[in-house]
């Protein structure tokens, strides 16, 4: 053991509890040089931008003010900051994104022919992906053989949480401020998160008791309404790695196991491995963001209707649940799992737009966007990825508003123009008798749009595109 610094590079992994290369640097005695690197090249959502900046704010009050900023190539950073200090070692926490992983790689053997040390550890998933291959060492591409094969048999495999370190000998170096990564976005449509929002350790430790006592009980059968609150919203904190998925897994173990809510848990636990299986697609799949995984989608006649996009991303399509989960997510940062499903799939059915554009505007406006979960969930939407919803499968927005939002609560709280509107034809406005509507002061194409497109015509349309690429 020397005494010389290690530098501990945080990365999506802005947390002290369940931080295996903390832990390893803590346990090193040497002192702790904790950097946070905005790579130059990374391309960070908007809505993800204003969740960051809050994260590493929390995360600095959590090192009491020792976490130094840097912009630009981390290699070139690190580099520098090993000869300034002459650190004796790296350690981080592993990505799994394609440009990242090799961006790493190359990190590593740069750092190894310097002779300094460097280590690296799994924080973000409960199994890497190249321990979750098939018998035959290929990787999956069917959910469910995926989740039996590898998280069935109870927790074993599961590693169990790592303390969060008593004592930690932390070294502050010169550096920029958090505010000099200009995470915050000029344009202030962000104002409602903050009320929303607690980024950061201690609020994904909040959203998961909260989701505990409250959302797991009920979790598999009212997960899927969007009026209710039964889903935990820990997908922003997991992403930046505020909690790790062990903390998350084995606190809902334990917890059914108390309560004998194991139904609803067994469901959860499912839910957080179409996380994993989603990073394992981006894994073995790199170009999973770009390229259908179904080559016969290469050949599927998108449309270019700037207008139609436009209307769809502003919540304006007509289609009253779709516009809910547009508006919702452009004032909240998220949006209802089920609903994302409903507008994905009106996208890429109804209005033919390529996948590609929708996944673009998730990426800018959620503040979960994730590579992996985001593209895995484009592409099962379309029909074009692995295990994927079959592309015939049309979502009929009016049914699945009724289904899923049979009170209207959601959609009116976030289409209020329609909030008087009874229920009957709450999701189907244009149906409205001229009566109701004109007793209600709403004017169907001024005060609320008409639809862009008519269900059932874009629906055959859509199948007939769809026909022709599968011959
Ligand atoms: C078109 C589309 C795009 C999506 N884009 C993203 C994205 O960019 N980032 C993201 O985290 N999720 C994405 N999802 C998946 C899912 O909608 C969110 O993970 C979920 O709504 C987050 O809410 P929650 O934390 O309350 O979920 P819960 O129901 O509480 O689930 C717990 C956790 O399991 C994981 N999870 C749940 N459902 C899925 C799923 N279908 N796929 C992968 N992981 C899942 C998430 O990490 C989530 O936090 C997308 C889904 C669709 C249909």
């Amino acid at each position: 053991m020397t005494n010389k610094p290690i530098i501990l590079w945080f990365r999506q992994d802005l947390r002290l509890s369940d931080n295996p290369a903390l832990d390893y640097a803590a346990k090193s005695l040497c002192p702790i040089i904790p950097i946070y690197i905005l790579d130059v090249r990374a391309n960070i959502g908007a809505a993800s931008k204003w969740w960051l900046y809050h994260s590493l704010q929390s995360l600095v009050q959590s090192l009491n003010q020792k976490l130094s900023f840097f912009i630009g190539d981390p290699q070139e950073i690190i580099d520098k900051l090993i000869r300034e200090n002459n650190a004796a070692e790296v350690v981080w926490n592993r990505c799994y994104e394609p440009a990242v992983i090799k961006r790493d790689k190359g990190i590593k053997e740069y750092l190894k022919n310097q002779n300094v040390q460097v280590k690296s550890f799994n924080s973000a998933l409960l199994l890497e992906p190249q321990d979750t291959l098939k018998e035959d060492n290929t990787n999956y591409k069917v959910f469910t053989a995926f989740y039996k094969k590898n998280y069935l048999q109870g927790n074993s495999k599961i590693r169990l949480p790592i303390a969060k370190p008593p004592n930690l000998n932390l070294l502050k170096i010169e550096s920029l401020s958090l505010t000099d990564l200009s995470l915050i976005p000029k344009i202030k449509w962000y104002k409602n998160f903050e009320k929303i929002w607690q980024p950061g350790e201690n609020g994904a430790f909040i959203a998961l008791d909260k989701f505990l006592a409250k959302g797991l009980k009920g979790y598999k059968e009212l997960r899927n309404r969007a009026d209710l609150e039964y889903s935990s919203k820990l997908s922003p904190h997991l992403h930046f790695g505020e909690i790790s998925p062990n903390i998350i897994w084995h606190n809902i173990c334990s917890y059914s196991q108390k309560h004998g809510y194991d139904v609803d848990a067994e469901h959860f636990l499912s839910e957080l491995v179409w996380r994993e299986f989603s990073s394992n697609l981006l894994y073995f799949f790199p170009d999973l963001p770009q390229k259908n995984l179904q080559q016969k989608f290469d050949n599927f006649p998108w449309e270019e209707n700037n207008d139609f996009l436009i209307k769809w991303q502003k919540g304006m399509t007509g289609y009253p649940i779709v516009d809910a989960g547009m508006r919702e997510l452009w004032q909240t940062g998220f949006m209802h799992n089920r609903v994302r499903m409903i507008v994905a799939s009106f996208l890429v059915k109804h209005l033919m737009i390529n996948w590609r554009r929708g996944l673009e505007w998730f990426h800018d406006c959620l503040v979960d966007a994730d590579i992996a979960n985001n593209s895995a969930s484009w592409q099962w939407v379309t029909g074009s990825g692995a295990d994927a919803a079959p592309y015939f499968r049309i979502f009929n927005p009016i049914l699945q508003g009724q289904k899923f939002d049979p009170e209207g609560n959601y959609t009116k709280k976030f289409v209020p123009e329609l909030k008087q509107l009874p229920i009957k034809y709450l999701f189907s406005p244009w149906l409205a008798p001229e009566s109701i509507l004109a007793a209600l002061n709403i004017r169907i194409g001024i005060d609320y749009p008409k639809p862009i497109v008519v269900h059932e015509k874009a629906r055959q349309k859509a199948l007939a595109a769809y026909n022709a690429i599968s011959v």
